[in-house]
């Protein structure tokens, strides 16, 4: 069987360097905002360019922590694109802001940013963009947007670690930008982790302060905070990891490069990328007409795969109020798209295999 995502496999080469830091943390007794994290958090915001990174506990939280140090609430609309992975919805609907839902781009699957301006209200505060399986979203023109209205730009970068537009990486696009650490992710600790990066000093503080219950000096709480922290053994884990990403995703860019130049069945639609650099292929999307089909044939042939999404926010159970809304590019994205495994892990004849058996497929 070759495997979607073989997460051990991804762990296992800096095995032994993960043991050492793991217990390094059991024996310091400290568990929590240690050392680990704020070496982490130096790391990772110097990878990514910004001033500040923030440990959380996961992208979700990230995503609404930043929402949150913005003072963004009730009555507020922050346009987001339609065709997103349910926790950016999520994180906007928590702090009580309204998601005013944009059709995507049919051929980079990421927010259309032709189709916001008419979205825009004396409501909106913020424009959250998405870099969908790995791909930047081009920012200029959502740039030019935020600048003409006064609007905030947030990032969802939890698919997009390492991505580059503009010589900047994500992370660097806006004025705050959310990571997730979940384990399936370009950058994955053993557990869930997130973090917030951001060039603003105030609202680095005072996120700081969110994530620990609203307080920079124990017992002293100045914001209702949460309690959302990185713990330390993720911190260390993620710390070894780091250095490896920029590895990592050029072995998926070598994947991806792979199948797209050799995958060649007029049944199956390739992803489209306007830059090699700026996508991490996080997951590589291909669509077809009878995608469920296809996807028991490749389960035939040994091959997993995923559905990223099969069902879009606006049509989930949670969000009633949204189910009729007609989001005909959303949905048919949905409806048609199959991811195929890549990873950088996966062996030579394994891709090749995939290749192979794809484009068998009638
Ligand atoms: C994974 C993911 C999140 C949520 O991250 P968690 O750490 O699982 O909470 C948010 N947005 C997108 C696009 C994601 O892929």
């Amino acid at each position: 069987m070759i495997k979607f995502l073989d997460l051990h496999k991804i762990n296992e080469r800096y095995r032994s360097e993960i043991d050492a830091r793991i217990k390094e943390v059991l024996d310091s007794g400290w568990y929590l905002l240690g050392k680990n994290d704020e070496i982490f958090e130096k790391h990772f915001a110097e990878y990514c360019g910004t001033k500040y990174a923030i440990g959380v506990g996961n992208g979700l939280e990230a995503l609404s922590l930043i929402i949150k140090a913005y003072g963004f609430g009730a009555g507020d609309e922050i346009i987001v694109p339609a065709n997103t992975y349910i926790a950016t919805i999520l994180a906007i609907t928590y702090n009580g802001c309204t998601p005013v839902l944009v059709e995507p781009d049919i051929n980079t699957y990421n927010i259309n940013p032709d189709l916001i301006e008419e979205k825009i209200t004396e409501r909106t505060k913020a424009i959250m963009v998405v870099h969908l399986y790995g791909q930047a979203v081009q920012m200029e023109k959502i740039w030019a947007l935020a600048e003409k209205y006064n609007l905030k730009v947030f990032e969802d970068s939890a698919q997009g670690h390492g991505a580059i537009y503009q010589g900047k990486r994500t992370g660097n696009l806006g004025d705050a930008s959310g990571f997730s650490f979940y384990p399936g992710k370009n950058l994955g600790c053993i557990g869930d982790g997130g973090a917030v990066t951001t060039n603003d000093k105030e609202i680095a503080d005072k996120i700081r302060a969110l994530r620990n219950y609203g307080s920079h000096v124990k017992y002293h709480n100045i914001y209702q905070g949460e309690n959302s922290r990185l713990d330390e053994i993720h911190a260390a884990v993620l710390d070894v990891k780091l250095p490896h990403l920029d590895y990592d995703n050029a072995r998926r860019r070598e994947i991806s490069k792979y199948y797209r130049e050799n995958i060649k069945n007029d049944k199956i639609l390739l992803p489209k990328v306007y830059d090699e650099k700026a996508h991490v292929w996080h997951v590589f999307a291909v669509r077809t007409e009878k995608r469920d089909e296809f996807q028991e044939y490749l389960k035939q042939h040994e091959i997993q795969t995923l559905i990223h999404y099969p069902i879009p926010p606006h049509k989930q159970e949670c969000y009633k109020e949204w189910n009729n809304l007609s989001l005909p590019i959303t949905e048919e994205i949905h409806n048609t798209i199959l991811s195929l495994p890549i990873s950088p892990v996966m062996e030579d004849f394994e891709v090749e295999k995939v290749v192979e058996v794809v484009n068998e497929y009638r």
